[in-house]
């Protein structure tokens, strides 16, 4: 129950790959999105270069080129030589000569750089002056433009270090004619490229600092993430571990339940068997009583009877004689039955008195046969007791009979007696060293008419039971059918008296 807790750890888990994966996805883009910026303003910034030199170029070229004084830096342009006004001279005696405007250009280019170390270059396929030949990347641009393409701005490896490069391809207008007639140019042709290349240091530096604070931000926003997660996550197995706990008491409760109905389930099924061993005494009840009454009768006339005979017949042979006892002893078991089953169903109130131990078991001994040897074990000082000595003598008879019935070659007989005193009890045990009883003999012992012999009737032990009962005592058994412990032992807890004398 409490085992889904891999489960929790494994979606906390989830829960912090996915938030990383958000907060990295996020800073991902951002750095895109700046390397794409970055990009972007250096384009811009080459555009400018670009259009500020097109426009100086075309200032120059308008005019058909400028006069200078040729000077260290700027000598006459050999490849200018073919034009007759290349130098003049002013009316006031000053030399001067012709700058063309690509010459004006690259002077331009090569002496003043930018803010950013932007270098300009002007460039062509079939230039004039071999300083302006184009390098491999030109050469490829330059090829595009003559495809169509009106501008090229890439990324590209100068001396190690990322440049972004930026060409325009370079229109032949009339003012370039002049100078380059003679390479068969026309107006409108691809005369060559105007470019730029810039470092990307400049760009890449506020970028990495504007990735610096971002990497900042979203590394806070992602730990106060994981902390949220972490408060949510102890909650959640703080949630299951208390979810596990009230299962595990529901659990308990159920349990306890269970045994409960269990054992009240036992107790109905106790007081069903009670019920139903009631009932049936009721019934044998009403039998009990009218057979009873029915046979008793008969029962006294034939015993009458035969006492009539048996002193008439003083003469009689043997055989009549034995034949006269046979229904005098038949007569009296018969009358002991109907006795008996008066007995279990009509036990009449006890009408206790106070009794000696040894008052109480004597006569019961009076029908023991002597193969059976009888040991009494009753201590002269036990106190008296306060029952019904006939209704005790009569139980005590049925559990006597019983043992002897058990010993039918013959054993032993113990007879003892101990008293309780706290409890204010006297327990008196019938032992014998008889057949005893098995398991299932003892499940049924009690029971209304439960018997294994084979004239037995099943009523001895209820009359003992309810008898001993009805004078606040109890009876139980103890029985064993092993070769070792054989022999049962029923004992009857009675009430002791009062007043402690014996001597009576
Ligand atoms: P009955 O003697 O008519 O059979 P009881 O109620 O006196 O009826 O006894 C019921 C049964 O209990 C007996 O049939 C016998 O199986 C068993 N029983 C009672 N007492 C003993 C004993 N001392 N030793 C062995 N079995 C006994
Ligand atoms: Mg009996």
């Amino acid at each position: 129950m409490l085992n889904n807790t891999p489960e929790i750890r494994r979606n906390i888990l989830l829960a912090i790959v996915a938030w990383s994966l958000i907060v990295g996805g996020s800073l991902g883009w951002a750095f895109f999105s700046i390397n794409q910026e970055s990009i972007k303003l250096a384009q811009h910034e080459a555009r400018a270069y670009i259009n500020k030199d097109i426009a100086f170029r075309n200032w120059a070229a308008s005019h058909g080129g400028v006069y200078v004084p040729p000077g260290k830096t700027t000598p006459p342009n050999p490849y200018l030589a073919f034009i007759p006004d290349r130098d003049v001279t002013t009316t006031s005696g000053k030399t001067l000569t012709l700058m063309n405007p690509a010459y004006m250009l690259r002077e331009m280019q090569s002496r003043f750089s930018g803010p950013s170390g932007e270098r300009g270059r002007l460039t062509s396929l079939n230039p004039l002056n071999p300083d302006n030949a184009p390098d491999a990347w030109e050469s490829r641009a330059l090829l595009r433009f003559e495809q169509g393409e009106t501008e090229i701005s890439e990324i590209s490896d100068i001396a190690g270090a990322p440049w972004l490069r930026t060409m325009r391809p370079f229109i032949v207008e009339q003012g370039c004619i002049k100078c380059h007639s003679q390479q068969g140019y026309r107006v409108g042709d691809v005369r060559g490229g105007i470019g730029v290349a810039i470092p990307m240091k400049i760009f890449h530096g506020i970028a990495d600092q504007a990735k610096l604070n971002l990497a900042t931000g979203h590394g806070v926003i992602w730990i106060a993430g994981l902390i949220i997660l972490g408060f949510f996550a102890r909650r959640a197995i703080q949630h299951h571990a208390e979810r596990a706990q009230t299962e595990e008491a529901i659990h308990k409760l159920n349990e306890a339940l269970e045994t409960r109905v269990q054992e009240r389930t036992a107790q109905l099924t106790a007081t069903q068997d009670a019920l139903v061993r009631r009932e049936k005494l009721a019934m044998l009840g009403q039998v009990a009583v009218n057979v009873g009454h029915e046979l008793r009768n008969p029962l006294g006339a034939m015993s009458n009877a035969v006492y009539f005979l048996q002193t008439v017949l003083t003469d009689a042979d043997e055989t009549t004689s034995e034949y006269l006892n046979i229904i005098k002893n038949e007569i009296a078991v018969s009358e002991r039955i109907v006795a008996d089953l008066m007995d279990a169903v009509r036990t009449s109130p006890p009408q206790p008195a106070t009794v000696t131990v040894a008052e109480l078991i004597d006569p019961t001994l009076r029908d023991v046969p002597a193969s059976v040897t009888v040991k009494l074990d009753i201590p002269e000082t036990l106190p008296v007791l306060r029952v019904d000595a006939q209704q005790i003598h009569q139980a005590l008879r049925n559990l006597i009979s019983n043992s002897v019935e058990a010993m039918p070659d013959g054993g032993t007989l113990k007879i003892s007696a101990v008293e309780n005193a706290p409890a204010k009890t006297i327990t008196l045990s019938v032992q014998d060293t008889g057949v005893g009883m098995t398991a299932e003999q003892l499940d049924h012992l009690f029971e209304p008419l439960f018997t294994t012999k084979a004239r037995g009737i099943g009523l001895g032990l209820v009359v003992a039971k309810n008898l001993v009962e009805a004078n606040g005592g109890t009876v139980v058994c103890r029985s064993g059918f092993s070769p070792t412990d054989k022999g049962t032992t029923f004992t009857v807890t009675l009430p002791a008296a009062d007043e402690k004398n014996i001597s009576t």
